[in-house]
């Protein structure tokens, strides 16, 4: 598809689903409940970097759960595989992403690094003297994936410590497990900061098309991940990054997808493009719905599975 036919079509696709008004914006962390829920962005980033992009495409919002992917990245380079395989597992939890069901009753570790447990212990993973050395590294990591600094939302921040207590609940069960040591509140304090960390659609995109491009950015050319291990990011996005509706995703999308209850979703299509929404009207699940929607219709009629027959 020619690149004025692809503009075209993101065109159409915003147009129609601007109209899509069901969902509600979280309101769990009080600070994102100020979300316009009319904010609607798409942006594909291709991995030549040529870059499209419709609506709201360079308003700020928080990386939330998408933060999780790439934090696990930087554990695994900082870890090793055999590590973190033997603190978080691989499989798919089939509960929501804020669960603390499955740690109790089942294996006493969190099942993947996609749910909310296996990303604060990803989070207590990550190496460094403190807190400032520790935010540092994942703030320049994610860097060298937008391709600009980015920082905190303070404000989103302090307000997600003040009402997680579901997280600290979690935390303190693995904690309890030994899936984590004793640093429990920095575990904490990290994981509320990554999901802090604010972008925007179009940095989004561009994180995305990083992936697709084996882990070097397609403007800057600076790697952001090491290629072995963005095989094992993709892999866990494709089979857990969207929780309990990861088959549905599956099935209907076809390509490795992380959404955030900020409302941003991301997908990537391995050696072509880095896809992302914006729109803070979210489903049950937490995923942005006219983001679903989007993805769902640019799948089909872009090809983008990665079992569509010709897409290798
Ligand atoms: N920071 C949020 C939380 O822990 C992230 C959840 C999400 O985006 N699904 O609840």
């Amino acid at each position: 598809m020619r690149s004025t036919q692809v503009q075209q079509l993101l065109e159409e696709l915003h147009a129609k689903y601007a109209d899509l008004r069901d969902g509600k914006v979280a309101d769990y962390i009080p600070e994102l409940s100020k979300a316009d829920p009319d904010a609607f962005g798409v942006v594909i980033a291709t991995v030549e970097g040529e870059i499209h992009e419709v609506g709201v495409s360079r308003a700020e919002f928080t990386l939330q759960s998408m933060s999780k992917p790439f934090v696990y990245g930087l554990a695994l380079e900082d870890r090793g595989r055999e590590f973190l395989l033997s603190r978080v597992g691989v499989e798919p939890t089939g509960e929501a992403f804020n669960s603390i069901i499955e740690l109790e009753e089942k294996t006493h570790r969190p099942y993947n690094p996609m749910v909310n447990s296996g990303a604060i212990a990803v989070a207590s993973m990550i190496r460094g003297e403190g807190m400032s050395a520790r935010i540092s590294r994942i703030l320049d990591m994610f860097r060298r994936y937008t391709g600009r600094p980015v920082g905190v939302n303070a404000a989103v921040f302090a307000s997600e410590r003040e009402t997680a207590h579901r997280n600290r609940a979690i935390a303190h069960l693995m904690r309890h497990f030994n899936v984590i040591g004793p640093e429990i509140d920095l575990a904490l304090d990290l994981y509320f900061q990554q999901c802090s960390v604010s972008v925007t659609c179009h940095d989004l995109a561009l994180m995305a098309a990083t992936l697709a491009k084996g882990g070097v950015h397609p403007l800057t050319g600076e790697r952001a991940l090491r290629a072995d291990l963005v095989r094992d990011v993709l892999t866990l996005m494709f089979t857990c990054g969207m929780y309990d509706s990861a088959g549905d995703w599956a099935y209907s999308v076809g390509i490795p997808g992380k959404s955030g209850v900020s409302g941003g979703i991301f997908g990537v299509v391995p050696g072509r493009m880095g896809i992302a929404v914006y729109s803070p009207l979210l489903d049950p699940h937490g995923h942005s719905i006219r983001g679903e929607a989007v993805f769902r219709e640019l799948s089909t009629r872009l090809g983008l599975s990665v079992f569509h027959a010709g897409a290798h």
